[in-house]
């Protein structure tokens, strides 16, 4: 029987661990090291984190869920509703907890993975699921290493920080400060969020679900996939404001500065928060509060560069110095160190991390040349701005399931041929190249400015292209 391991029990593991179990592969075990499935639904508990992608497609398309609260719901709801497919699709009861994998190797026949505590487990298929947004990013400030508050980062927010009566700074407006700072200003004795580049904001179609339209999901489940197909015709119409489509950018961002227009009145913060980058080259924000909790009177937004930490602040090149007791990172993530800190090596003793030293790439996101028998969920190039990447980890999951067919099939390892991917890869890149995502910094791209996460074209097209393994692109 082929042996198959997994790493990370997110959303991006259960699919495919659930595929492959559906498709009868029962040797499979998922190594998970923490002590819960969830991925960055289950690190992530800071104040206001919830989904801005709705729910009916930020779900997987097998278990659409009659009972969310809200079309974006809360981060508890997610988390709950992953946590319970698991269970229902067998994955928990294969998921080994407190397993964390330090490194993995191609032994010429099988993958020796290794864990933390010094186990070795071989398998025949390695299934690494391990995120794009699972490690945080903290900057070397100067002086960070003085601050005698609480600092952490919006991924480690635990219950116990403190937030009645402190005075609360926030480093960055991204995506994770845009939640977290409205959902403290009120409670804080003071909020200063520290912005580097202001994002560009939509307003967010939230929405309460009603009794009688959750009855009537229960009842109908064809309505939930009516309300699914919705979500994704709107995401069509952001998806391609930010690929090339001229009315729609002009839509999209005539609705965002009438946003700034109606929420915020004085000229000096509107001036402030208006972006002047590209729209879409960061993630366009979905938000209601963010703009008018910048304008309280207990909120300030600060625009001057951080050029120290003190024991009690943080300082700005200005020369002023903004006390706080508490300071929050919303720094985001190093989300194109793929697998790091987890050390590959393929056939050959080729160590990945060499071969991805100028940016990770792999053969429709999944596979790498020269590492048989290893599949990635959510890899290079397979992040989506503006739709849900759990349908890109469905697709994944269904050509991973018919590599593993062929492979327990066959007896012979897969391997993608390089020249498939080297030919893919450069027609990935000349296409990011020209994409809105090369207009500013991001965590899209390496420090050299190589987009490694984002998926360049329409979701539609992944799945197409990525629908049906082709024995052509392997030895
Ligand atoms: P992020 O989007 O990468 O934002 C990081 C912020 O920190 C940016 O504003 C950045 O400024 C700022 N920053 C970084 N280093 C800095 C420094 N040295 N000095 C000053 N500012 C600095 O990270 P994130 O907000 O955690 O979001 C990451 C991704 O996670 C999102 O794009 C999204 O995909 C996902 N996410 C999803 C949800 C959800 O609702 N589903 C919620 C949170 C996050 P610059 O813009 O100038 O670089």
């Amino acid at each position: 029987m082929t042996k198959i391991v997994i790493i990370g029990a997110g959303f991006g593991g259960v699919a495919v661990a659930a595929r492959l179990l559906r498709e009868g592969h029962d040797d499979l075990i998922v190594l998970e090291k923490a002590d819960r499935i969830g991925g960055v639904w289950r690190d992530n508990t800071y104040p206001g984190c919830a989904c801005d992608i709705p729910a009916p497609l930020y779900s997987y398309s097998f278990a659409q869920n009659p009972s969310w609260s809200r079309r974006f719901p809360p981060h508890q709801e997610i988390l709950a509703y992953l946590e319970r497919c698991a269970g229902e699709l067998g994955v928990t009861a294969r998921t080994r907890f407190g397993t964390e994998v330090t490194a993995a190797d191609w032994d010429g026949a099988r993958w020796v993975i290794s864990t933390a505590a010094g186990e070795r487990i071989e398998a025949d298929v390695l299934i690494p699921a391990v995120g794009q947004l699972s490690r945080p990013s903290i900057p070397a400030l100067p002086g960070a290493g003085d601050f005698r508050g609480v600092a952490v980062h919006t991924a480690h927010w635990t219950p116990d920080v403190p937030v009645d009566g402190r005075r609360i700074a926030v480093i960055g407006t991204g995506a994770s400060a845009i939640q977290l700072v409205p959902a403290i200003a009120g409670q804080a004795a003071h909020v200063t969020v520290f912005q580097r580049t202001p994002p560009w904001t939509l307003p967010k179609p939230d929405r309460r679900y009603g009794r009688a339209r959750l009855a009537a999901y229960r009842r109908m489940p064809a309505l939930m996939r009516a309300s699914r197909a919705g979500t994704w015709l709107l995401t069509l119409v952001t998806g391609a404001a930010v690929t090339g489509n001229r009315f729609a950018d002009s839509a999209v961002r005539g609705v965002s500065h009438l946003q700034r227009r109606l929420q915020v009145r004085d000229p000096e913060l509107r001036a402030k928060v208006t972006p002047d980058d590209p729209m879409g080259c960061k993630r366009v924000l979905f938000t209601n509060a963010w703009l008018p909790t910048l304008a309280r009177p207990d909120v300030d937004l600060v625009t001057e560069k951080i050029v120290a930490v003190t024991e009690d602040g943080i300082r700005t090149a200005d020369g002023a110095h903004h006390p706080c007791d508490v300071l929050v990172y919303g720094t985001g993530f190093a989300a194109t160190e793929f697998l790091v800190p987890i050390r590959v090596t393929g056939r050959d003793g080729t160590d990945l991390a060499e071969v991805w030293r100028d940016g990770a790439h792999a053969y429709l996101g999944v596979t790498v040349p020269g590492f048989p028998n290893m599949f990635l969920v959510y890899g290079p190039n397979t992040n989506t701005g503006n739709t849900s990447v759990i349908y890109f980890h469905e697709v994944q999951a269904r050509y991973i399931a018919q590599a593993v067919r062929r492979i327990a099939a066959g007896s012979k390892p897969l391997e993608v041929r390089a020249e498939r991917a080297a030919g893919y890869d450069e027609e990935i890149q000349s296409r990011l190249a020209t994409s809105v995502w090369t207009g500013c910094r991001s965590w899209y791209r390496t420090a050299a400015g190589r987009i490694v996460t984002n998926w360049p074209g329409k979701a539609q097209e992944y799945r197409r292209r990525a629908s049906r393994l082709d024995p052509a692109d392997f030895h």
